[in-house]
């Protein structure tokens, strides 16, 4: 039987240097891409230019460096790759619509599973003029038609996940009204692109995932394997970040996100340097023994 070698890769936002949370998700997936011989990309996902910090990219390559968390080939900047997420948005033209709501109008709808607001398809059936006061407006996000058919996956942690998009989400944006494209569409484009087979991260991210498999089907590209690790939140309960003044991740935090994914780290491997300790990590790696939360409290 043939198979398609593992092609792994970490896609994170330059908004800041890495934390003990996102160097959690950096470390799972390059485990889990050496362990299986696989390749690692990386790629900065840079699209929203008002979040992106400028130096943090540069950063979180030292960072990962000085982890010995070495990815293979160059690294990947979705700001220089606009011209591939339009293309991709054309596909999809007959499947979307443009959309004048604005934050303030859309306050009233119920809450999406990401917190989100479920958009309750004002603009479906168009921006006719007199219609409402959005005819009028001339900035305005696209939106994908959802459909009523449920999304079925089988996360390799979380395991099997259903979920409606309309009902759970609604029509979500493809391009917001500022002309950012939205992470949904870029994220899936460049999975594709880059041939990736597994993508691993971190469980606030395991609610996107329907939206991606959705997706991927209209633009006719393959649905990845997912694998979805907790996340390391706060004593009270709150994703680590910036605003949660979450400190930088540095070598010295391996251990403890080892431990974090489930794995026992004798007392030799805390003598080890960082490429000593993640090779032998990546011999000992073994998925079935990450933690089956969404999200893990970090104590102290
Ligand atoms: N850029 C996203 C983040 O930092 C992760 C995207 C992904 O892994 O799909 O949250």
């Amino acid at each position: 039987m043939l198979r398609v070698p593992y092609v792994g890769r970490f896609a994170p936002s330059p908004t800041g240097p890495l934390h003990f949370g996102s160097l959690v998700a950096a470390l799972a997936s390059w485990l889990d891409a050496r362990h299986c011989g696989g390749r690692w990309l990386l790629r900065m996902e840079d699209l929203d230019q008002p979040r992106v910090m400028p130096a943090a990219a540069d950063t979180i390559l030292r960072q990962l460096e000085a982890c010995a968390l070495q990815w293979d080939g160059p690294v990947l900047y979705q700001s220089a790759r606009l011209e591939l997420y339009r293309a991709a948005l054309e596909k999809l033209r007959a499947r979307s619509y443009p959309c004048a709501c604005t934050r303030k109008e859309l306050e009233d709808s119920s809450l999406a599973i990401d917190g989100a607001r479920i958009y309750p398809g004002t603009c479906r059936t168009g921006l006719t003029p007199g219609k409402s006061r959005r005819a009028g407006r001339t900035a305005f996000a696209v939106r994908l038609r959802t459909g009523a058919d449920p999304i079925r996956f089988v996360d390799r942690v979380q395991g099997a996940i259903e979920q409606c998009v309309e009902r759970d989400v609604g029509d979500f944006v493809l391009r917001r009204a500022d002309g950012v494209f939205a992470y949904q569409l870029a994220v899936v484009v460049d999975d594709a692109a880059q041939g990736v087979t597994d993508v691993v991260r971190g469980a606030d991210l395991l609610d996107s995932t329907a939206r991606q498999i959705h997706l991927q089907r209209l633009l006719g590209i393959a649905t990845p394997r997912y694998l979805h690790v907790p996340v390391a939140t706060n004593a009270a309960g709150e994703k680590l970040s910036k605003q949660t003044c979450a400190t930088d991740a540095r070598p010295e935090d391996l251990p403890r996100a080892l431990r974090f994914l489930g794995m026992d780290v004798p007392a030799e491997a805390l003598r080890m340097q960082p490429r000593e300790l993640l090779d032998w990590a990546s011999k000992h790696w073994n998925a079935a023994r990450i933690p089956r939360d969404r999200t893990i409290a970090l104590e102290g």
